[in-house]
Parts: C-alpha cells; sequence; structure tokens
C-alpha cells in the first residue's frame, strides 16, 4: 500500500492528467459516439506518458513538449481537419449553432477551455494546438521594451465579440457546417489567417502576439486558468539568483521572477504551461505543482 501510494504522488500530475482525458472521453461518449472515447484516452494516454518521461529526462523537456504538441496538433488539423472536414476553430461553434448541430469545435471549447483549465490552465495551447506550436516555431521571443504591448481585455473581448458576428455572418451566407467543401476551404483560410496575422504582429508588438492579445479560446480559458489546480510554483525561491533567464525564456512574456521573489504561483491567466521557465531555471526553482506544494513559506 505504501509503494501504492508512492508511485500515486510520483506521478499524480499524469495520472490526474489521464483521469481527466477518460472522464471527458467516457462523458462525451455518452453524447456522441465511442470515437470521442478513443480521441481522447489517446490524447489523455500521450500527455501522461509525456510528463512521465519528463520526469526521468527533464533535460528532453521541451523536446518531448513540442514533439507531442506537434504530433497531436498534426493530427487534429490535418487528419480530423483537412482530411475528415471537422473544423475546431472557434467560427465553427457559430456556424454549428446556426446550422442547430454539435461538432468538434463546440467539444473542443468545453474540454479543453471551460474544464481542462481548472486544472491544467491553458496547458492545451502548449500541448494540443498546431497554431501554438507554429508561432512556437517561427515567433522570435521580442522583449524590446519598446515594442511591446501587453495584453489589454478591451482588444481581446472586441475581437471576441467581432469573430462572432463575423461568423454568423458567414454561416448566414455559405453554411459552412453542412457544407463539408465551403468547411474545407474556411479551415484553411482562417488557419492561413492566423498564422500570418500572428506572425507579422509579432515583429511589432512582442512574442506570441496573436495568442497574447486576440485568441478568442485563451480570453476564455484565462477566465478560469487563474484558478488552474496546477501551477508553476516557486519550490525554493530562496536559492532564486535573479537571473532573469526564466523571463527572457517566456513566450507569453510573464514576469516571472517577480512572482518568485514574491514566493508566489505563476498566476498569470495567459500562462500556458509551456514550462520554457523551468527549463530555464538552472536553480531549479521551479516545478509544475499542485496549490503551493513544497513550497517554503
Ligand atoms: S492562445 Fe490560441 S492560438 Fe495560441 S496556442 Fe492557445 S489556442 Fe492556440
Ligand atoms: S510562465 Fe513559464 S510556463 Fe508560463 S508561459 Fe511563461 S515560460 Fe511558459
Ligand atoms: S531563472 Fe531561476 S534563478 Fe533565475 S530569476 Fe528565474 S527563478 Fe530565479
Amino acid at each position: 500500500m505504501k509503494i501504492f501510494l508512492q508511485v500515486v504522488n510520483k506521478f499524480k500530475i499524469s495520472l490526474i492528467s489521464f483521469g481527466i482525458f477518460l472522464i471527458i472521453g467516457l462523458i462525451v461518449w455518452g453524447f456522441r459516439n465511442i470515437m470521442y472515447l478513443y480521441l481522447f484516452v489517446g490524447i489523455g494516454f500521450l500527455d501522461s506518458a509525456t510528463r512521465i518521461l519528463i520526469q526521468y529526462f527533464p533535460k528532453a523537456r521541451q523536446f518531448v513538449r513540442l514533439s507531442l504538441q506537434f504530433t497531436i496538433g498534426f493530427f487534429l488539423l490535418v487528419w480530423l481537419g483537412l482530411i475528415i472536414g471537422v473544423n475546431f476553430q472557434f467560427p465553427e461553434i457559430f456556424f454549428d449553432t446556426y446550422a442547430g448541430i454539435i461538432t468538434g469545435a463546440l467539444i473542443q471549447l468545453i474540454v479543453a477551455r471551460l474544464i481542462l483549465p481548472f486544472f491544467l490552465g491553458n496547458g492545451f495551447c502548449s500541448r494540443a494546438c498546431w497554431t501554438g506550436f507554429f508561432f512556437e516555431m517561427t515567433n522570435p521571443i521580442v522583449r524590446d521594451k519598446r515594442k511591446i504591448i501587453h495584453r489589454s481585455n478591451y482588444i481581446a473581448w472586441s475581437y471576441l465579440i467581432g469573430l462572432v458576428c463575423l461568423s454568423f455572418f458567414v454561416a448566414f451566407i455559405w453554411d459552412p457546417a453542412t457544407n463539408i467543401e465551403m468547411r474545407k476551404w474556411w479551415i484553411i483560410g482562417e488557419n492561413l489567417f492566423i498564422a500570418s496575422i500572428g506572425f507579422i504582429l509579432t515583429f511589432f508588438i512582442g512574442s506570441r502576439a496573436y495568442c497574447r492579445m486576440l485568441c478568442p479560446f485563451m480570453t476564455i480559458s484565462g477566465l478560469i486558468s487563474p484558478y488552474s489546480l496546477f501551477k508553476i510554483t516557486p519550490i525554493n525561491f530562496s536559492k532564486c539568483t535573479n537571473c532573469r533567464l526564466c523571463n527572457k525564456n517566456c513566450p507569453m512574456l510573464i514576469k516571472v521572477e517577480t512572482y518568485v521573489n514574491n514566493n508566489k504561483r505563476i498566476n498569470d491567466p495567459t500562462c500556458i504551461l509551456c514550462e520554457r521557465c523551468i527549463s530555464a531555471c538552472t536553480e531549479g526553482v521551479l516545478k509544475l505543482t499542485t496549490k503551493n506544494e513544497l513550497a517554503i513559506k
């Protein structure tokens, strides 16, 4: 029993992650079909397995995470999106609403943006989002203070509301929810638009501009992520040398060091739990944990 509890404690993030995906898969199976159970169990298994791998090979943390993100993102975009025709992007929710149906987009919103954030914050962004993978590969971390524009809720919510209005307009004119050819062209066009605007904006206003400033999914999950069970936590803040490598490596331009100096968990609503700050810290100050676990008060 003692060994069992030690194993559970050691791998608790992986077990919780797998458990959440399993439960979600079972629930969605009840409403839709068994393919959703396979999908969520598969994603949960990959996420858990990579988290265990990282525990044994922490130096490979970013390679393993990006490999996972590429695999899941490629599957969601190319197989489910372009081949099967399931659109996971935000406007699809309103195309479907207009047509009176439920497809992957609404399920993605509920699972990744309304349930998962209570446990793993915006973790979907650093482990499954294909646009996030593209930005991570192409967006330099611009830290020129003259250029950086920080997130504005006014801009983010205006963009979201504008997108909802545009989506209903497009649904009224072309009805992409029931027209598979139209839907595929929309998927291609929308992804090209997001990639281009994110790529261009980053050069003017700093790293991951689209994610930080505009993405409607972030706007929604960012309301919940500050209450996440798991967060980046300073487990021994007294070892911090104020080198600021964590700040320099954060793609969301979060002032990690300030949180560390105040012995506070990273509570920023835009943290995507990429763990780049953990990888950058040579003093082992940071860890992904439950509330104040191991923290020196
Ligand atoms: S913020 Fe949006 S585009 Fe960026 S990684 Fe998250 S879901 Fe993807
Ligand atoms: S604070 Fe750390 S985990 Fe969060 S986005 Fe920045 S580097 Fe990634
Ligand atoms: S990288 Fe580590 S030691 Fe350096 S400022 Fe950040 S938390 Fe402190």
